[in-house]
């Protein structure tokens, strides 16, 4: 008798104590009183214990309270079950609150529904949270995909008029190679030039932003035949470099977009070969790595290094180390890429220091067994 006193001491205190609001209402009386409030319950709401006790919950709903979410909660007091659900409640001076709300049947020694307890708690600044953050999210998918548009439809309309200037020096330098002395000459040239540079940058451009509005579905990809074929595409430059590339042959299957994933390897295979230490034979590997949630497709070279001060600013768009003279390129191949594993919702990385060869990692993320 005495523990059982203790017990029920303990249990008043408790409820009292805790910080989650509680209320218990009545099933056998009339539209379910409230018998029972604590000092939480209280508090959130701003009623008095006497305006509480008497009434029936619903003294919390109010114009944004969803009706769906209501019919939810009387079904499971019908069936006598426990449901948990957030509700848009009003507090006594009108403000607005969403209530986690858990709510559970208490039954008598036979099993009868006698009462339902409620806890509540104010999640209001968590919704409010995650509502700004899909809200920014959303904003940013769209200055993205302005963005993009905006790329694909400069540089696309833009390639017409070039071609343009570019077929009409040629022609110059045609018709009236005679008629011109050497200094007209070298101009044309220059200009042919800078047009033919400009195209390739155009054309850079517009593969940049089709990465994701040309995307291809993902499917299974067999990474040795993928890098077999690749260094079929760059065999020339392997030729005329000499540079010796090992890769596993039973690499694993991965799950990718082929057009890109392929791209992807080919730049970091061709600025591997490209960005060569030209006192040494170029060494070149691609290995994948691999843990529950992804793999790590890694390519590491022997070649001139990155200083670690510009290991982010390689991946932007028309950044580079060096002139053109030294290496030709556009600087635009790594943003690709990067653009590539992001699509992916995957990560590049590079570890590199001047002289020390690097190493760029393509982690991709495993499908989740659902989305297979
Ligand atoms: P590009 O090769 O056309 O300049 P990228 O975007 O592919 O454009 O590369 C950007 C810059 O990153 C390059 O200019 C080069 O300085 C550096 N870089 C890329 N790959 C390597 C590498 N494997 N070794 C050393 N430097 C590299």
């Amino acid at each position: 008798m005495e523990s059982q006193h203790l017990q029920s001491h303990v249990l008043k205190q408790a409820f009292a104590a805790t910080r989650g609001a509680l209320v218990i209402a009545d099933c056998n009386a009339k539209d379910m009183p409230i018998i029972y409030c604590n000092q939480a319950f209280i508090e959130l709401t701003g009623y008095s214990e006497d305006e509480i006790v008497g009434r029936n919950c619903r003294f919390l709903q109010g114009e944004e309270t969803d009706q769906t979410s209501i019919d939810k909660i009387r079904e499971a007091i019908n069936k006598a079950e426990d449901i948990r659900i957030t509700l848009r409640n009003y507090k006594k001076d009108g403000t607005p609150f969403w209530n986690d709300l858990i709510m559970s049947p208490i039954k008598d020694t036979r099993g009868k529904l006698t009462h339902f307890i409620g806890m509540q708690l104010d999640i209001t600044e968590t919704i409010e949270y995650q509502e700004s953050l899909k809200a920014s999210k959303e904003e940013l998918e769209n200055i993205n995909a302005e963005l993009e548009q905006f790329t694909y439809a400069a540089s696309h309309d833009l390639q017409e008029p070039l071609r343009m200037v570019a077929s009409f020096l040629q022609l110059i330098q045609k018709r009236y190679d005679d008629q011109l002395d050497a200094e007209g000459k070298e101009f044309i040239n220059y200009a042919l030039e800078g047009s033919e540079r400009m195209q390739r940058m155009i054309a850079d451009l517009l593969q940049l932003s089709r990465v994701r509005t040309k995307a291809q579905p993902f499917s299974e990809i067999n990474l040795t035949e993928m890098i077999e074929q690749v260094l079929l595409n760059l065999r020339v430059a392997i030729n005329e470099t000499k540079a010796k590339i090992t890769y596993d042959k039973k690499m694993p299957t991965v799950v990718a977009d082929a057009t890109q994933l392929s791209l992807l390897l080919q730049n970091l295979i061709s600025n591997a070969i490209k960005y060569r230490d030209f006192e040494q034979q170029p060494q070149i590997n691609v290995q994948v790595t691999e843990d529950e949630f992804s793999w790590s497709i890694d390519v590491s070279d022997n070649g001139i290094g990155i200083d670690p001060n510009y290991h982010e600013r390689i991946f932007e768009v028309f950044q580079r180390l060096h002139t053109r003279e030294e290496y030709p390129g556009n600087g635009v191949g790594l943003a690709i890429c990067k653009k590539i594993a992001e699509r992916h919702g995957g990560t590049l990385s590079v570890t590199s220091s001047i002289n020390d060869g690097s190493t760029f990692y393509f982690r991709l993320p495993k499908p989740q067994e659902e989305s297979l």
